[in-house]
């Protein structure tokens, strides 16, 4: 038996967190990169109003509750417009990558049966290529200005620029659907998921903590993780709450122009995956440039190489790694110090944190089982599937019939990780990349790592393929910086001294290493290459 609380029920909305920041943080500035405009800069209040003007030119449009819009875009202020706009009235965005391959576009646009598609300038080559295989999508426009909107398009501003500056957003249910997000794909078509007002505000909330990013309004945050990846890691929303100022940096995600916004907005923190940080400690190492105002960088999404960790803190700059998936809004777990860390002084407190991918947190509950769904324990050794669960979690892919948990609401990630006593977890490898080699696993990450410090290597990637006597060995694909020298005796001699001999790559290639539409390795295109490469042993 329970008895009623007697507290208003205000359901979550995702529009309340801008409606906050024009309230509580004004003035505070949203800078933008755009498409071949110049830098564009506003104020939480403009910007409200701008989502305000955005609604009604959606629902003149015919635009409704339920309904899903897709963008193609890149990490703007008017894609930023459309993440409050198109839940605000209800409506569901689903972030297109415009890295996918075009039969898996074609396929989340389709599946995800949008009406309007919102593109930058950019991509109309893209569209023009697919647009008579999307048959659902009424209408394209163009986030661009009116000079710079193409002949024959729907340009944004055009379309916003006699829209009222106010809105009368509706009471929406806390459970209804708003961004759909697709995995990537690497096996079978992509699978979407989709996020509930209610998931994407507990998660904003979860993800400002200070077990998490830490935000204050102080903060000048610079997302290059994608606004079309799993909505930049909910970067938009946290941020927002807070107050930070936001420097959007466009479809410019090099190394110089990131750092020229660094320098001249007066970043503090930024967040994306590894190869965006190796490319930016090599322009830094090339041009001798300081990282400017930088205090922390969020790294996730593969695991982060304890040398990039050890060479931005070298700069003042503190690492913290984080580990997520499109079906955990991303964000399952960021490492961050604890009273008990720092006893053991900085040294084994940066060790813990360089090398785990995250501390458990209130919200998002981990675990590891065996391979009959039995709990294994803590104790940092033991390693099983990780399996999560928690408000901001997958309960089952867009459109499928089957949940895509367990009885007891567990979803297997479908990672192999280990959790210790104080809750760090660290993953030790993909399920699919792990290498059985001899009855004996080895850990594809771990590798990756080492050989990640070797120097002169830009990016390291170890794949598991067929060998006639073990099952599986490794090999190790190594993609060098510019100039470099490498020679495989090198990288030989240099992994010898830091891992076991049996984990010693049989095969050491180099060349470029393919990466996936979200800027992963993808091992399974070096799988593919390279399938036949042990068979004589
Ligand atoms: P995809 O890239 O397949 O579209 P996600 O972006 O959702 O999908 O990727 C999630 C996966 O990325 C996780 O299951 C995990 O394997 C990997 N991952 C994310 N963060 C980390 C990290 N810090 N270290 C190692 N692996 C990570």
């Amino acid at each position: 038996m329970t008895i009623a609380g007697s507290m208003q029920v205000r359901g979550l909305a995702i529009i309340d967190i801008i409606r906050h920041a024009a309230a509580a943080h004004p003035t505070r500035e949203i800078v933008s990169r755009n498409v071949d405009e110049p830098l564009w800069r506003y104020d939480y209040v403009r910007c409200f109003e701008r989502v305000a003007r955005c609604a009604h030119m959606l629902v003149r449009l015919g635009i409704g509750g339920g309904d899903r819009v897709s963008s193609l875009a890149w990490n703007t202020h008017r894609h930023f417009e459309l993440f409050y706009a198109v839940p605000g009235i209800g409506a569901v965005l689903h972030t297109a990558n415009p890295r996918l391959p075009d039969d898996h576009l074609v396929f989340t646009i389709n599946h995800a049966a949008s009406r309007v598609l919102l593109i930058d300038a950019n991509m109309v080559p893209i569209v023009e290529r697919l647009r008579s295989r999307l048959g659902v999508v009424e209408h394209v426009i163009v986030l661009a200005d009116a000079d710079r909107t193409p002949a024959g398009y729907a340009g944004y501003e055009a379309l916003i620029a006699d829209e009222p500056t106010t809105y009368a957003w509706p009471d929406l249910d806390e459970h209804c659907g708003a961004f759909l997000c697709y995995t990537s794909g690497t096996t079978g078509d992509p699978k979407g998921v989709l996020y509930s007002h209610r998931s994407v505000v507990l998660h904003a909330m979860a993800a400002g903590l200070s077990g998490a990013f830490g935000f204050s309004a102080f903060d000048v945050v610079m997302p290059c993780s994608s606004l079309y990846h799993a909505t930049a890691w909910g970067l938009p929303f946290a941020g927002t709450i807070n107050g930070v100022k936001f420097v959007l940096p466009g479809d410019r995600m090099d190394a110089a122009s990131l750092h020229e916004l660094i320098v001249n907005e007066g970043v503090t923190f930024s967040g994306g995956v590894p190869t965006i940080w190796t490319m930016y400690l090599d322009y830094i190492a090339r041009t001798a440039a300081g990282p400017g105002t930088l205090k922390r960088i969020v790294i996730g999404g593969s695991a982060v190489p304890r040398d990039m960790a050890v060479t931005f803190d070298r700069m003042g700059v503190t690492v913290q790694q984080l580990w997520g998936m499109t079906e955990t809004s991303p964000l399952g777990v960021v490492a961050t110090p604890t009273p008990a860390l720092a006893e053991l002084g900085r040294e084994a407190e940066q060790e813990r944190i360089w090398t785990r991918q995250g501390r458990m947190q209130f919200g998002i509950e981990i675990r590891i089982v065996d391979d009959e769904g039995q709990p294994l324990p803590h104790d940092g050794e033991t390693s099983g599937a990780l399996m999560v669960r928690g408000p901001w979690v997958i309960e089952r892919y867009y459109r499928a019939d089957a949940t895509a948990c367990d009885a007891d609401g567990w979803f297997d990630t479908g990672d192999i990780a280990t959790i210790d006593r104080e809750g760090f977890m660290r993953i030790t490898d993909r399920k699919k990349d792990v290498i059985k080699s001899g009855g004996e696993w080895i850990s594809s990450i771990d590798l990756e790592n080492a050989a990640a410090g070797c120097p002169g290597v830009k990016v390291a990637a170890v794949a598991g393929v067929h060998h006639p006597k073990w099952e599986e060995r490794p090999i190790l694909l190594i993609e060098p910086h510019d100039g470099a020298t490498l020679t495989e005796d090198h990288v030989v001699a240099f992994l010898a001294a830091r891992v076991t001999r049996w984990w010693l790559p049989d095969r050491i290639l180099f060349g470029p290493v393919p990466l996936t539409a979200t800027g992963k390795i993808d091992k399974k295109v070096i799988r593919e290459t390279h399938r036949d490469i042990l068979r004589d042993g």
